[in-house]
């Protein structure tokens, strides 16, 4: 049986890849990292791949006030080395430069990660704490969705055939603290079993804000506990509360069983994590936040 080869176009501007990706059968082709393999193993059949990687306008990261703009080509290394990213969520690019190895670091890219929407990945429970939102183009039309819904299960995002991700916008708030936890069992570099992280927003008299909770590798996909808000409270919270806390994420978790775990022993971590990443961001805990 032979199976034809996809047909390969690298436009260089935003406007020409809008038009090619949107003939029925075309895919977007980033770092690849994740579509060579499904390209290889026949589990996607594009008739065309749009190679994103000559597009300067999305390889941009722009800075307006307190509005930061990911362009979706910037690599895992771009947003580790950016003064913006690390003015604005440090923890984001830190993160971002620590992902699996070098080799995926420098060519994984911020849009590819989004769009296929692995629930272990690093960088969503990231955005989800952060309230990022995704700006989406189609050539007729853009629109800004919130990182929060755009995932609806494992690569299956809310991006139609004729759409691309443009960018990644993310605002600062000047009292936001940030702080992730990855458990893996074995080597470090895996994908997490569990991953964790803790927003957290104060007022100039620092009662607290804003808290947000979100959770990777447990579940479709990554997603924001409910009620944290509720149930960190204004004022100082004690180990009463971030125990609550961490009780209902382990019980909004919805892990497999699996060789890294079974379904109790991954919930039992992700209190564990929770309950860290928590002290890191109330500052109970040395090793701090970002
Ligand atoms: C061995 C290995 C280990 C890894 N470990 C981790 C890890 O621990 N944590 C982690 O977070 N990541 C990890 N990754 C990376 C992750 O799994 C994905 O491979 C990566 O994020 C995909 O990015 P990419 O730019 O290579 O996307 P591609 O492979 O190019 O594309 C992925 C999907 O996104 C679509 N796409 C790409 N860009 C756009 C766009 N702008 N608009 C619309 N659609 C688009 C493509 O059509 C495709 O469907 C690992 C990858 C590998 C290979």
């Amino acid at each position: 049986l032979h199976v034809a080869e996809p047909h390969f176009v690298a436009p260089s501007s935003l406007k020409e890849a809008l038009e090619a990706n949107a003939a029925l059968d075309a895919l977007a082709l980033a770092g690849g990292t994740a579509l060579a393999h499904l390209v290889r193993s026949r589990l996607v059949e594009p008739a065309t791949l749009v190679f994103l990687g000559r597009i300067a306008e999305l390889q941009r990261i722009e800075r307006s006030g307190p509005v930061l703009r990911l362009g979706s080509g910037c690599t895992f290394r771009q947003l580790s080395r950016d003064l913006a990213v690390q003015e604005v969520a440090p923890c984001l690019g830190r993160v971002a430069g620590q992902i699996a190895n070098p080799r995926i670091v420098s060519v994984a890219t911020l849009g590819g990660a989004l769009v296929h929407a692995d629930p272990r990945q690093d960088l969503q429970p990231l955005l989800l704490a952060l309230g990022a939102s995704v700006l989406v183009a189609s050539p007729s039309a853009t629109r800004e969705v919130p990182v929060a819904g755009f995932a609806r299960g494992l690569m299956d995002v809310d991006l139609a055939q004729d759409e691309l991700v443009v960018e990644v916008i993310v605002r600062q708030r000047r009292r936001r603290q940030l702080a992730y936890e990855r458990f893996t069992p074995e080597a470090s570099d895996d994908f997490p079993t569990v991953a964790v992280a803790a927003g957290l927003e104060r007022s100039e008299d620092a009662t607290i804000s804003d808290a947000t909770l979100a959770l990777g590798a447990v579940g479709p996909t990554a997603f924001l506990v409910p009620a944290v808000r509720e149930l960190i409270g204004t004022i100082a919270p004690d180990q009463g509360v971030i125990e609550a806390v961490a009780e209902a994420a382990a019980a909004a978790s919805r892990p497999v069983a699996d060789r890294h775990g079974s379904v109790a022993y991954k919930q039992e971590m992700v209190a564990v994590h929770v309950r860290r990443a928590l002290r890191r961001v109330l500052g109970h805990d040395a090793s701090g936040a970002a």
